[in-house]
């Protein structure tokens, strides 16, 4: 492990200066990925600005159902927040789906959007990855590549995006605040992640120095009913094989008014699958039409042949997840 300095920031502003100064200076807050990559030599910053104190771990809920979360806001307050459980079911249950007690009670929500891939040669520097060390190749398509991506990936790197947490924001269709030393922005959840075409090094759309302030999420439509399901090798601690984060909205004749769907374990992204939604919107849902539209969906696959299980199972859960939660959709309204 190189050996490196260590900074506590003193403001925001102090942050964003330091290491916007130094490309080999980089923010600190949970430390539950970044931490281990230094462990392993895949990351070796010079410096580490912590973060981790500074008031930006704020959870604010507005009247009109919306929320807005600090960058710092660790994942097991968020995912225990009343009103988060409340207002945003999926994204509560996508935060207890991931990692550990002990990791949610350190890792942030800006970390856990910026989490890397585990590709497994990614990892190791002792073999080529265009992720870590561009041009050096891709050994994944003919390695071991069953934990892969179908969807979105491309010849230089077919690795996933592994936050659970980040399929639900897609459905929540969230909004990450940034700042560097001069502007703030705010970019859509669905264009945060930046898809690997030759410059797989490149994970987002995050400039070196900006700071992601806060993730903000609208209120969900009159109705919605929302679910997380992750599929795993094992119960707990886990990335996920695949996995589902869904809404859904039925308008008063049963019809789906809306349903947005999003996939984890499959692409450099929470794939959002657009091709589906717009299938089933005003239609009456039933099984054929489930999977009429998810295979529409899934037309556009490019699997392997250790991952290409992962197309059926994808379906099959997200079919299952959306029969669900369309009974539940029902049954809200009859009691209502
Ligand atoms: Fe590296 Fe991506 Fe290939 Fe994995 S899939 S070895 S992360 S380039």
């Amino acid at each position: 492990m190189r050996t490196f300095a260590y900074h506590r920031a003193a403001s925001v502003d102090d942050a964003v200066a330091a290491v916007s100064a130094d490309p080999e200076t980089l923010y600190l807050a949970g430390g539950t990925n970044l931490v281990d990559l230094m462990k392993l030599g895949v990351r070796r910053p010079r410096v580490l600005v912590d973060i981790s104190h500074l008031p930006l771990n704020h959870l604010t809920h507005h009247a009109d159902g919306g929320a807005v979360i600090g960058a710092t806001a660790t994942n097991a307050v968020v995912a225990g927040d009343p009103l988060i459980r409340r207002n945003f079911p999926v994204l509560s249950e996508s935060i207890l789906a991931g990692a550990s007690g002990q990791l949610r009670n350190s890792a942030t929500m800006a970390g856990n959007l910026l989490q890397k891939t585990r590709c497994a040669y990614f990892q190791d520097v002792s073999k080529p990855c265009n992720k870590r060390a561009p041009g050096s190749g891709c050994p994944a398509g003919t390695g071991a590549h069953r934990d892969l991506g179908i969807l979105g990936v491309s010849s230089s790197c077919i690795a996933t995006q592994p936050s659970d947490m980040a399929v639900a924001l897609s459905v929540l269709d969230a909004t990450v605040h940034l700042r560097n030393a001069t502007t703030e922005r705010a970019v859509a959840l669905q264009d945060f992640y930046v898809p690997p075409g030759n410059t797989p090094d490149r994970d987002t759309v995050v400039e070196h120095g900006e700071l992601i302030t806060e993730i903000s999420l609208p209120a969900l439509p009159a109705g919605a009913v929302t679910r997380y399901h992750k599929v795993r090798d094992r119960w707990s601690y886990a990335f996920a094989v695949v996995s589902v984060g869904a809404a859904v909205v039925l308008d008063d004749d049963g019809r789906i008014e809306q349903a947005r769907i999003a996939w984890g374990g499959v692409a450099p992204r929470p794939w959002r699958a657009s091709i589906a939604e717009a299938e089933l919107r005003h239609h009456k849902p039933s099984r054929q039409l489930l999977e009429r539209a998810l295979r529409a969906e899934l037309r556009h696959a490019t699997p392997l042949p250790q991952n290409a299980f992962k197309v059926d199972l994808v379906r099959e859960v997200t079919a299952a997840l959306l029969t669900d939660l369309v009974r539940t959709a029902e049954d809200r309204k009859v009691t209502r």
